[in-house]
């Protein structure tokens, strides 16, 4: 985990930052590594009412893991042009985002699977326009998956990230499947352990052999 000077997270929701990253964004911040959170839906369209609220908890969530202020997509635009723009003003070393099964299966977290890495080829591409080209070194895809390549012990961070996931109070009181979690063991054992797909990037935007790939 070391060596990465800025790491970018896309997520779909509100909440999934603190829940499956939440501890690594801690631990990153604790090396004072540059960390920032790109957040393609505001969590729940149709209830326009509480979408002030999911805001403000997600920048309460970003203030508790030293992770920036919220960055979150309008309503319609493309994820993968809207995360194009993104990496390529950010420049980030590393991005995380889900698995191509979306961790669970949810199709947004897919949608986001689907556009982050479109939007990683796409920012290393001479060709495409606007911005100046920029390749990742490292893609980290957040799994539940028997076999990850990475798994990180998070439980040195794990009452920083609860603090995050508690942040986002209006999935708890609506009842969510996040309650589950207020239950101490299946805390420890479901959030206590971060597990990622590794993906090293191995082209160069120096190198425009792009065409071949
Ligand atoms: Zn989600």
């Amino acid at each position: 985990m070391d060596g990465f000077d800025r790491v970018l997270c896309v997520h779909a929701h509100p909440d999934d930052e603190s829940l499956w990253t939440g501890g690594t964004l801690a631990r990153f911040a604790e090396q004072n590594v540059n960390t920032r959170v790109l957040t393609c839906t505001d969590g729940h369209l149709a209830d326009a009412e509480r979408l002030p609220h999911r805001i403000d908890e997600l920048r309460e969530a970003l203030r508790i893991l030293a992770a920036g202020e919220p960055r979150v997509l309008a309503p319609g635009a493309d994820w993968a042009n809207e995360l194009t723009r993104e990496i390529r003003s950010y420049r980030p070393n590393l991005v995380i985002t889900y698995d191509a099964f979306g961790i669970y299966g949810h199709p947004d977290h897919i949608g986001t699977h689907r556009a982050t890495l479109a939007a990683i080829e796409a920012s290393a591409h001479t060709q495409i326009e606007p911005g100046s080209p920029w390749a990742i070194d490292e893609l980290w895809l957040a799994t539940l998956t028997e076999r990850p390549d990475i798994t990180i012990d998070v439980h040195p961070w794990l009452d920083t990230k609860w603090k995050a996931v508690r942040a986002h109070t209006s999935e708890f009181e609506r009842g969510a499947r996040i309650n589950a979690f207020l239950d101490v063991a299946v805390r420890n054992e479901v959030l206590g352990t971060e597990r990622f797909q590794q993906r090293h990037m191995h082209h160069s935007p120096e190198l425009c052999c792009c065409s071949f790939y």
